[in-house]
């Protein structure tokens, strides 16, 4: 992704502290996701809309800054002042967000979050809409566990090297409890670690 330099004059500061970000999204009801990012960088660069977010980002995951990180944007009334604010494109509130649009919003916020030092959590990532009861951005096609990757994996963990590996375990285990040199508590230890051990995780990842 890259971004582009689109200022707007809509702003004020320095921000004098980082809480952390409201996230945004447009809704501009633009025909094309082109159009409507065109559309929002003229509206913030437009001195009358009295609007701005620091950055946009747009469907393709390409963006543009339009305030700088430091200063104060308009993006969230009473919460601009210790907010950072990013909009995306997103037309209207039944159009999907991209790949391309979490990949980048996710390393922008990686970025404020070095900078800014706020953790990457739901307490310093809020959604516009849980701030100003009036807004519904992002809504709900915008996925939180997408964003902090907290969702579970398309492709499930690699089954087959877990199950061969338990083998190998219950294979050694099953081992000491036929060594008639072992004693009496290494075996049952042996017996635990089989139950506790093997048996629970082939439970836990529905083997068993
Ligand atoms: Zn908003």
């Amino acid at each position: 992704m890259s971004w582009e330099s689109r200022n707007s004059p809509n702003h004020s500061g320095p921000r004098r502290r980082t809480l952390g970000v409201v996230i945004h999204s447009t809704r501009g009801g633009a025909p094309s996701q082109e159009t409507e990012y065109m559309a929002t960088l003229n509206w913030f660069a437009s001195s009358g809309s009295q609007v701005s977010a620091h950055r946009v980002i747009g469907h393709d995951g390409d963006g543009a800054i339009v305030v700088d990180d430091a200063l104060i944007a308009w993006h969230a009334t009473d919460h601009n002042a210790e907010w950072l604010g990013v909009e995306l494109t997103e037309p209207t509130i039944n159009d999907p967000y991209s790949d391309e649009q979490y990949a980048a919003l996710r390393g922008l916020l990686q970025e404020w979050s070095a900078t800014y030092g706020f953790p990457l959590d739901r307490e310093h990532l809020v959604a516009h809409s849980e701030i100003n009861s009036q807004k519904t951005d992002p809504g709900p096609l915008f996925s939180w566990e997408k964003l902090l990757q907290t969702e579970a994996p398309e492709e499930a963990t690699d089954m087959p090297s877990i199950v061969d590996s338990l083998n190998v375990i219950w294979e050694k285990l099953s081992q000491i409890q036929a060594d008639s040199s072992a004693s009496t508590t290494v075996k049952e230890l042996a017996e635990d670690a089989k139950q506790k051990g093997v048996v629970e995780i082939k439970k836990a990842i529905g083997l068993q």
